[in-house]
C-alpha cells in the first residue's frame, strides 16, 4: 500500500479567496457515527440570518431531506460565545437572531449512517462526506468561498477530495470558491491509497480506501488511464487540471460524477473477480463521461441548482442514457472488453428494456421527468409502470448512432453531435430541442424525426437498422435448435419444466410472500396481488426456497389451485401455467460478415482493420 499525501494545488492565501464562510470539522464522537461541525460566519450587520442545507444532491434526482440527521444545533456569538437564538423556519432552514454580533458560531452534530455515494458514513476508521448531506450555510452566501478545517483522527493519514488546499502544504484546509464547488467536492479521509498519473497534461489520482490487499491500485491505474485517453480523444477538450476518482471498497455500489472527482462504491474482492472488475470499468467510464455530458454540458433546467426543490428535467435520457450507452463502449475502445464481452453487455441491456411490461407504459421523455418520485422509488410496481432512462436511454443512443452513421456512410456519428454540443450548450444548457437540432445538424432531418418520434413513444425498440449495419443477429434460441428434438420427445412424454408464472416470492418470518406480480402474466390474471402469502399450490404446501423446483414438475398449459393468504383472509385462486418467455435478446455476430459490415463494426469499436483490409 503507498500513502501519500495529497498536495493538489493551493489558493493563494493573500489573494480574494478569504474566506466568509468556515467550517471545522471534527471527529471525537466516530465511534457513534458523528462528526461535529463548527460553522462560522459573518453578520454584515444584519438583525437575523437564514441558514439552509440542501434537500438533494446534484445527480441524484431524489429529495433526500439532508437535514434530518442534524443534531443538537445551537448559535452563539462568535466573539464572547454568548448564546443566539436559532430556530427553524421549515426542515431545511434555521434563522438566527444575532443581537448585534458581528460573527455567528453554528454548531451541529450530524448523524453519518448511510453507505452510499450521496450520502455520509463516520467511523473509527475512515469518513466519507458528501456536501449536500453535510454543510449547512448561508442563504444568502452561495457564491462566497467555503473554507473547511479538517480535525481528522491520528489513524488517517490522509484525504482525498478535489477541493484545494487553503495554504500550501496543509491537506487539512481546504477551500471551495462557492457553495457549489463544496457541495459538488466529496471529502474522504482515512488510510486511502493514492496512485496518480497524468494524461492529456492534466493531473488524476485513484485514490481507493478500503480495499486491504485485495486492492493492486498501480494495476487498476492502467485500466483507468486507458478510460480517461479515449474519452479525452472522444471530447477533443479537457476542461480540467486535476481530477480523482474516489474508490470506495466499502461493500456498497454505485458511483456519482462530480465536475472534478467522482465516487465509486465497489466490494473489497471486484478486482480479483472478472465480471466484476468488468463492471467496475464500466462504472468508471460512466462517472468520468458526466465529467463533460451532465457536469458541464448540463440540460438548461439543471444550469442553475436549486438545493429546495426538485428540478424537472426531460432530458435525463441525454444525461444518463448517452453516458450509459458511452461506458461501455469507451471500455471496449480502450480495448479492455474483448468485442464479445461488449455485445454481450449490450445483449443484457436489450432484454432488460424488451423483458418490461413497463416499457409500453412510460416513454423516455415522461421517465426522465418523473425520476423525483419514481426512478429513485421503486416499488412492487415498478417494472410494470416505468422505464428506466439509463438502460432505455443507452439503447436510444445506440440506435440513433447507428441511424447517425448509415446516414452519412460512417463519415459522422453520435460522437459529433456530442462534441458540437459541447461547443454550442456548454454555457447556455440545452433541451431536447437542441439535442435534435444538433442530430440534425450532424445528419439530417429524418434522423431528427426519428428520435423526436422515439422520446415520446412507448412502441418497442425497432433493432434491424443495427443488426444490418454492423452484421449481427439474434443468437438462435434453444428452441429453435432443439425444435425437431423436442417434437420427438414431445410425442412420446410431456415436457415438464419451462413454465412461467410471473411472480416473485420473498421469506418473510418462514412464509411465502409474494413480492412482485408482473403485468399480463399467468399469477396476475389468477388475481394474485404483491403481499399476498402463498401458503399452497396444487394442494400441497409451498416455501420459497422450493418454489422453483416445484414449478418444474408442472408444464405449460396446467391448471392449478392456490391458497394464498390476503390480510389474514384465506383466498382459492385458480391459474393457468405458461410457458418460459424466450429470451430471444442476445446479439451475436453473423458468421459472415459483408466487408461493409466488417469496417462499420471495427470502426464503432475503434478497432484497426484486418491486415487483409489495409491498403
Ligand atoms: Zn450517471
Amino acid at each position: 500500500m503507498v500513502l501519500q499525501v495529497n498536495r493538489g494545488m493551493a489558493a493563494d492565501e493573500n489573494s480574494d479567496e478569504r474566506a466568509s464562510v468556515q467550517y471545522r470539522l471534527s471527529f471525537r464522537q466516530a465511534d457513534t457515527h458523528r462528526v461535529d461541525i463548527e460553522l462560522s460566519v459573518p453578520t454584515d450587520g444584519k438583525e437575523q440570518i437564514e441558514l439552509m442545507m440542501p434537500v438533494w444532491t446534484p445527480g441524484s434526482y431524489l429529495v433526500r431531506e439532508y437535514a434530518r440527521q442534524v443534531e443538537q444545533i445551537t448559535a452563539c456569538n462568535g466573539l464572547n460565545q454568548q448564546e443566539l437564538d436559532i430556530r427553524k423556519s421549515d426542515k431545511n432552514h434555521w434563522l438566527v437572531a444575532c443581537q448585534s454580533a458581528e460573527e455567528v458560531v453554528v454548531r451541529y452534530s450530524l448523524y453519518c449512517r448511510e453507505m452510499s455515494v450521496r450520502t455520509n458514513w463516520v467511523e473509527r476508521d475512515f469518513a466519507f462526506l458528501t456536501g449536500a448531506a453535510t454543510f449547512l450555510t448561508c442563504s444568502d452566501m452561495l457564491d462566497h468561498p467555503h473554507l473547511v478545517r479538517i480535525d481528522a483522527l491520528p489513524n488517517w493519514p490522509n484525504v482525498a477530495t478535489s477541493l484545494r488546499e487553503w495554504k500550501p502544504n496543509d491537506p487539512w484546509t481546504r477551500i471551495a470558491s462557492s457553495f457549489d464547488e463544496l457541495v459538488d467536492s466529496p471529502i474522504v479521509l482515512g488510510a486511502i491509497d493514492i496512485q496518480s498519473f497524468e494524461c492529456g497534461e492534466a493531473k488524476h489520482h485513484l485514490a481507493t480506501l478500503g480495499g486491504e490487499t485485495f486492492w493492486d491500485t498501480p494495476s487498476a491505474v492502467k485500466d483507468v488511464a486507458k478510460i480517461v485517453e479515449t474519452e479525452q480523444k472522444l471530447w477533443g477538450d479537457i476542461p480540467y487540471g486535476e481530477y480523482w476518482f474516489l474508490n470506495l471498497a466499502t461493500e456498497s455500489g454505485g458511483g456519482l460524477e462530480h465536475d472534478n472527482s467522482c465516487v465509486l462504491m465497489t466490494g473489497r474482492w471486484t478486482q480479483r473477480q472478472k465480471s466484476k472488475y468488468l463492471d467496475w470499468l464500466g462504472l468508471v467510464s460512466h462517472e468520468f463521461f458526466h465529467t463533460w455530458n451532465v457536469r458541464r454540458l448540463r440540460p438548461k433546467v439543471l444550469m442553475q441548482y436549486d438545493y429546495n426543490n426538485e428540478q424537472y428535467t426531460q432530458e435525463l435520457w441525454v444525461a444518463e442514457g448517452i453516458t450509459s450507452y458511452y461506458d461501455d463502449l469507451i471500455v471496449a475502445r480502450a480495448g479492455l472488453f474483448k468485442p464479445k464481452e461488449y455485445l454481450d453487455r449490450v445483449s443484457k441491456s436489450i432484454a432488460s428494456v424488451q423483458t418490461a411490461p413497463g416499457r409500453l407504459v412510460q416513454s423516455l421523455r415522461d421517465s426522465s421527468f418523473d425520476s423525483w418520485i419514481k426512478f429513485y422509488r421503486p416499488d412492487e410496481n415498478a417494472n410494470n409502470s416505468r422505464i428506466s432512462y439509463y438502460v432505455k436511454g443507452s439503447l436510444v443512443g445506440m440506435l440513433l448512432d447507428t441511424k447517425i452513421r448509415s446516414n452519412t456512410n460512417d463519415q459522422k456519428s453520435l460522437d459529433d453531435v456530442m462534441r458540437l454540443l459541447w461547443k454550442t450548450h456548454r454555457e447556455t444548457g440545452y433541451t431536447n430541442e437542441d439535442f435534435a437540432a444538433a442530430v440534425a445538424e450532424v445528419s439530417d432531418d429524418s434522423v431528427k424525426s426519428w428520435l423526436e418520434q422515439v422520446l415520446d413513444s412507448t412502441n418497442d425498440l425497432d433493432y434491424d437498422g443495427l443488426l444490418e449495419w454492423y452484421g449481427l443477429e439474434w443468437k438462435l434460441r434453444d428452441s429453435d435448435k432443439e425444435k425437431d428434438k423436442e417434437k420427438e420427445s414431445a410425442a412420446e412424454r410431456p415436457a415438464y419444466g419451462n413454465v412461467y408464472v410471473g411472480l416473485d416470492l420473498k421469506a418473510e418470518q418462514g412464509r411465502a410472500m409474494v413480492d412482485k406480480v408482473t403485468r399480463d402474466s399467468p399469477a396476475s390474471m389468477s388475481g394474485i396481488l404483491a403481499g399476498d402469502e402463498l401458503i399452497s399450490f396444487d394442494g400441497f404446501r409451498i416455501t420459497t426456497e422450493g418454489w422453483n423446483e416445484r414449478l418444474n414438475l408442472y408444464k405449460p398449459d396446467d391448471v392449478c389451485k392456490c391458497l394464498v393468504a390476503r390480510r389474514g383472509k384465506i383466498l382459492e385462486l385458480t391459474i393457468r401455467l405458461a410457458a418460459q418467455p424466450e429470451n430471444g435478446w442476445t446479439l451475436v455476430r453473423v458468421a459472415k460478415p459483408t466487408e461493409d459490415q466488417e469496417a462499420h463494426w471495427r470502426s464503432w469499436l475503434h478497432m484497426p482493420l484486418v491486415e487483409s483490409d489495409a491498403p
